[in-house]
């Protein structure tokens, strides 16, 4: 330290020494005025530094010099009249190195220990360059911060430990619809009040939120509904300082579209667009849940699926739009025949299914005849006026299955079999379970393995001339003993060959069969017309006709000896194409007949087209002769419409006499059943036959020939 020139106390020289070291040594800048002359008369190193004097030193300068600005000048002037305390201030000056420095300045009157006006001054000049760096820094970060906070989707809020709000951002405040400047004025219990009042459970609300600040150190994630129907999900998460929890950090994120967005994705996902029907996959996740319940309560249901008839024929005159229109329509009918409970849901795009929580085989038929009648109601649109059908199929839980799948599979086999069976009708599966299923595929490998080992056999049942009583023809009719199964009936491998494709195989045995079997007769003398089933498959063979007439060829039958037995459905499916088929069967001889009569779907104008010969009255309605009126009103129906078709009837199933005198006294032709002979293999047919001829020769002396008119 220098120190203006003047003689030093002896005594205090050591002192002095000392003291002006260490006045030396320190890091701010310091010097001494003379508050009469106002000139700098000691200084430091520190000040002789920050003012770019190097080693010469400041004393004797004004103490004005040293500051350049007016505003310093003020300074010094309000300092001048000071006689005690401190004058302090931060300015900046501009460093002798060329820097800006921030300092604080302090300004105090070195007042003597005897009183009075001070005679010195002190200067200090503290570099605050450091700190101010620092602070600008902060405040820069702080601007970051607060630009980030407000630039995120979500609200924040940020408390300390005890709840005091610290931070938060516009976000917040809109979500829960809080003042902002009720936030800014923190008023925190005020705030808390709010939130907790925008909550339906308030009481729920703050357990939850005592929950979560006790677990001071755990992130929670929960979602809360306001009243306002808004659904928020609040991350809280501890907000850490130097390795202590200070506080929280609550976020706040606005489900509401998000949430709406999903429930409207969802539903698109699991409705018809056009109908706004439940589609197949909602309808599906329904079933799932009615089966699961009526497994564990024990409970039915019915599952109906709705097919419309010939809706193409809509689509292509009328055009998509109105047919369209036409489901949208449909839908309404079949809805107005639902109760509130039932389901309908659009599984295709002519198809819908309904389905009947607690319904039993008799409610379901009920609904389906419901529908079908709502649906047949006449249409009008556009002008247009036309009648629409549908074919319903049926699948009833228990008994046809558990799951959705297989339901649905076997009320699509029914409404299948209903459009064979001439469409605008309702069915029910006959439904097989699974453990059937296998014995299918068992009983179809054994039967292919009858076949081929020559293990089926023809039995011919007699058909008998109601007004003669001669035997006029024989129905040809497949038998099977396997050496495992033992005797397998028609009426359990024939379904499972029509369904495996076999059937084509077994009747071409069945045809080859019978066909030579007639031919043997008739060079025997005991020409017998043969009748055959022939299922819809074989029928469809694009080969059919022709191997008819090559069959017949090779054994030399004439055609008009073998018999076809069709039956309905197969005229009504590519009715165009069955046509074309019967005519040429027609042209080449064979005779045609229509088995189980009165069954599927009758219609004298499609009779009326095809060649048909002859219509088997199916045995269902000869079962109640006499007794049943309504049979009775049946069998004379058939008979009327047949005569005036120039058709021939045959009954089938004929058990009592009662039933053969009715059959004679309404004008029935022909008929087969118990009464007269069950199937007979070919030994027992003969003597059948003979036995007939014999009783035929005692009652009359002419020769009868066997053969039918
Ligand atoms: P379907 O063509 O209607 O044959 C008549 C059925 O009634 C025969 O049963 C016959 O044995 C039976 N039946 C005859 N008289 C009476 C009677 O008085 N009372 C009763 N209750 N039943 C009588 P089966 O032989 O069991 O044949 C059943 C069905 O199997 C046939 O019905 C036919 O649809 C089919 N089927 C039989 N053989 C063949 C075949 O070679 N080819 C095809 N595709 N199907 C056949
Ligand atoms: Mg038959
Ligand atoms: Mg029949």
């Amino acid at each position: 330290m220098k120190l203006a020139a003047s003689p030093p106390v002896d005594d205090d020289r050591a002192l002095v020494g000392a003291w002006a070291s260490l006045v030396d040594s320190l890091p701010d800048a310091t010097w001494l005025v003379d508050a009469h002359t106002r000139r700098v008369v000691a200084d430091n190193a520190a000040a002789r530094q920050l003012l770019g004097r190097g080693a010469s030193s400041l004393i004797g300068e004004p103490a004005e010099s040293l500051i350049a600005t007016p505003e310093d000048m003020a300074f010094w002037d309000e300092a001048a009249g000071c006689t005690a305390g401190a004058l302090q201030s931060d300015t900046t000056l501009c460093a002798a190195d060329g820097r800006t420095v921030h300092v604080t300045r302090c300004i105090r009157p070195l007042v003597d220990a005897g009183g009075g006006p001070a005679r010195h001054y002190a200067v200090v000049v503290s570099d605050r360059s450091a700190w101010r760096e620092a602070e600008n820094e902060r405040e820069q970060i702080v601007a970051e911060l607060q630009a980030t906070l407000e630039s995120t989707a979500d609200g924040i809020l940020v408390t300390d430990l005890v709840g005091r709000i610290r931070a938060f951002n516009r976000r917040f405040a809109t979500t829960w619809g809080i003042p902002e400047d009720l936030l800014a004025s923190r008023q925190d219990e005020t705030v808390h009040d709010w939130m907790r009042r925008s909550v339906p459970d308030a009481a729920g609300y703050q357990r939850r939120l005592r929950a979560i600040q006790e677990a001071t150190l755990l992130s929670a994630t929960d979602r809360l509904t306001l009243h306002s129907g808004k659904v928020l999900e609040r991350v809280t998460r501890p907000l850490w300082c130097r390795g202590q929890a200070m506080g929280r950090v609550y976020s706040f994120r606005d489900l509401s579209e998000q949430l709406a967005a999903q429930t409207r994705i969802e539903e698109l996902s699991l409705t018809d667009a056009l109908t706004g029907l439940p589609n197949r996959r909602l309808l599906a996740e329904h079933m799932a849940r009615t089966s699961k319940r009526s497994r564990s309560e024990g409970g039915s249901f019915a599952l109906l699926v709705i097919d419309l008839d010939r809706f193409r024929q809509i689509n292509d005159s009328l055009g998509h739009e109105t047919g369209d229109r036409v489901l949208i329509d449909v839908a309404q009918r079949i809805k107005s025949c639902m109760r509130a409970d039932d389901l309908l849901a659009r599984t295709g795009g002519d198809q819908f299914a309904l389905l009947i929580d607690g319904a039993d085989t008799q409610l379901a038929e009920r609904s389906a005849r419901r529908v079908l009648d709502a649906v047949a109601a006449p249409c009008n649109l556009d002008g247009s006026q036309f009648t629409l059908t549908c074919s319903i199929g049926g699948a009833l839980c228990p008994d046809n299955g558990h799951t959705a799948d297989e339901l649905v599979r076997h009320a699509e086999a029914a409404v299948l079999a209903v459009k064979q069976g001439g469409r605008a009708n309702y069915r029910v599966h006959k439904g097989r379970s699974g453990g059937d299923r296998r014995a299918d595929i068992q009983l179809d490998h054994a039967m292919r393995q009858a076949l081929a080992s020559g293990r089926f056999r023809l039995h011919y049942q007699p058909q008998v001339e109601l007004c003669s009583g001669r035997v006029v023809g024989a129905e040809a009719l497949i038998r099977w003993r396997d050496p495992a199964l033992g005797e397998v009936s028609p009426t359990r491998f024939i379904p499972v060959a029509e369904d495996s494709g076999f059937i084509v195989a077994l009747g071409d045995w069945v045809l080859t069969q019978a066909v030579r079997q007639g031919a043997l007769w008739q060079q025997r003398g005991m020409a017998t017309p043969i009748a055959i089933n022939v299922s819809a498959l074989q029928f469809q063979q694009p080969q059919f006709v022709d191997r008819v007439a090559e069959v017949l060829a090779a054994a030399r039958l004439p055609a008009q000896c073998l018999e076809l037995e069709l039956t309905e459905s197969i005229l009504v499916r590519d009715a165009d194409e069955a046509l074309q088929r019967l005519r040429a069967l027609a042209r080449i001889g064979v005779r045609l007949s229509i088995d189980d009569f009165g069954t599927g779907y009758s219609s004298l104008a499609y009779l009326k087209r095809f060649p048909i010969g002859k219509l088997k009255i199916d045995r269902s309605f000869v079962q109640g002769l006499p007794g049943d009126d309504s049979d009775g009103a049946i069998v004379v129906a058939i008979l009327q419409m047949a005569s005036a078709l120039g058709m021939k009837v045959i009954a089938e199933g004929v058990e009592t006499e009662g039933q053969r005198r009715f059959l004679l006294d309404s004008g029935c032709h022909e008929f087969q059943g118990f009464l007269y002979a069950p199937a007979l293999d070919t030994l027992s047919f003969e003597a059948r036959l003979k036995l007939a001829q014999a009783q035929a020769e005692v009652t009359r002396p002419q020769r009868v020939r066997l053969v039918s008119g």
